[in-house]
């Protein structure tokens, strides 16, 4: 018999695959990890599994234990995988303009969730942060993992992130393209790259345009998962080679092509990690490999991204839209 023995036991082993039409003039192979194939629908799985087990093998995570952490996204998803697993409490915090969508699911993954009014000063005791505080103080046996500090987040993709995109391109990967939010994708996969290569593998970042880790000031965008306004603990300022900014006309421009030309259905995050990726590939020679990491799935994105409605409300053209059937019959 061949099966696993539960869900959260699918994290990692992603595949790459090649992109064949956005990349017409491109010599270079660019492959796309694509992270929406782990079980809870993104790359966040890998670090909420290895937070639980460090948290555990640390006593800070006991039976009947509550995880708290104010996430309202992926990251949550993955944490309630292993805590349903594990019998833990889930309590998440989430600001009210997340979507109701999102809340349902975590919920549906047996989480609790406490939505804050986003109309309050962040110092104030009712703010997302405020609420997550309080929780994690009131609730006995809490534990919170925070992503953005916790080392288990980056030592999770160095541990299996790094090692499978090595693995898979059978030590010839020669660029790795990674968004960079959290940091710790890029600080954990891309350390282990470097590791193993002696330094020859380039490792590049890339965020939205006003974000601080291409040199923005905090500007807003709209690309959701990445870029920042500070600079958190789990990201290491010296590891790439370069960080790339992309805005977000052309972000969700290539996440609808990558749908329509690739059949890769991703968030938009993916869709700027590639734009940087084809940049990258474009003054490369023939035997170059580069990987990009496409962190999450469309789905998340219907009434955004995929809405032409919403795309042209931003400013942004729906791009990829041929013409309509009655078009083409006149
Ligand atoms: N894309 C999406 C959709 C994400 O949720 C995240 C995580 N915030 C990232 C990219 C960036 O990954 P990291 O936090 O490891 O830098």
């Amino acid at each position: 018999m061949t099966y696993v023995d539960a869900v959260a036991d699918l994290v990692g082993g992603t595949p790459l695959v090649r992109l064949h039409h956005v990349t017409e003039g491109i010599a270079a192979t660019v492959l796309v990890k694509l992270e929406y194939l782990n079980p809870g629908g993104s790359v966040k799985d890998r670090i909420a599994a290895k937070m639980v087990e460090t948290a555990e093998a640390e006593g800070l995570l006991r039976p009947g234990g509550t995880i708290v952490e104010p996430t309202s996204g992926n990251t949550g998803v993955g944490l309630a995988l292993a805590a349903q697993r594990k019998g833990y409490r889930c309590v998440f915090v989430a600001p009210d303009k997340v979507g109701k969508e999102k809340l349902d699911v975590l919920r549906a993954y047996g989480a609790e969730v406490v939505v804050t009014p986003s109309a309050v000063p962040p110092d104030s005791p009712e703010s997302y942060y405020g609420v997550s505080d309080r929780l994690v103080r009131e609730i006995p046996g809490a534990y919170k993992p925070d992503q953005f500090s916790n080392p288990g987040a980056p030592q999770s993709h160095y541990e299996t992130t790094g090692p499978e995109i090595w693995a898979d391109t059978a030590g010839q990967v020669t660029h790795v393209v990674i968004g960079v939010g959290t940091g710790g994708t890029i600080t954990g996969a891309g350390r282990y790259l470097k590791e193993v290569s002696a330094g020859a593998v380039q490792v590049i970042g890339v965020d939205p345009v006003g974000s601080v880790y291409s040199g923005g000031t905090g500007r807003p965008y709209l690309v959701e998962g990445v870029g920042e306004d500070m600079w958190p603990a789990n990201y290491d300022p010296d590891l790439p080679d370069a960080v790339l900014a992309v805005d977000d006309a052309e972000s969700f421009a290539m996440t609808r092509r990558l749908a329509a030309e690739e059949a890769m259905l991703l968030g938009g995050s993916s869709g700027m990690a590639v734009t940087a990726a084809l940049r990258v590939a474009a003054d490369l020679p023939a035997d170059a490999v580069v990987v990009v990491l496409a962190p999450d799935s469309g789905r998340g994105y219907l009434g955004k991204i995929y809405d032409d409605r919403w795309m042209l409300g931003h400013g942004f053209a729906p791009a990829g839209d041929g013409p309509s059937v009655a078009d083409v019959l006149g």
